[in-house]
């Protein structure tokens, strides 16, 4: 196992430490937040770096969000241009 040295941000070489991050995507209309994601904020520019394989859990949960909303959606009557928003936060 490699040990994860501490990193210094690629955009202003801040320190970065352990935090949380939201994750923002926008799919035929939705918006779904993904909030309080482990990540690793830059404590100068708060740049936020998810690791791959937290990513990669994040992208499959919005994958199959994204395919209950619009399901779902399709029981709905059009209301004209609501903005369509899911938040989940973990
Ligand atoms: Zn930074």
């Amino acid at each position: 196992m490699l040990k994860e040295k501490r990193r210094l941000c690629p955009e202003c070489k801040g320190q970065i430490e352990p935090g949380h991050t939201d994750m923002v995507y926008e799919l035929k209309g939705i918006k779904i937040t993904i909030k309080y994601v482990t990540a690793n904020i830059c404590s100068k520019c708060g740049q936020s770096f998810v690791s791959g394989h937290v990513a990669e859990e994040v992208n499959r949960l919005v994958n199959r969000v994204n395919e209950d909303v619009n399901s779902f959606i399709k029981t709905q009557p059009e209301t004209g241009k609501r903005h369509k928003e899911v938040a989940i936060a973990v």
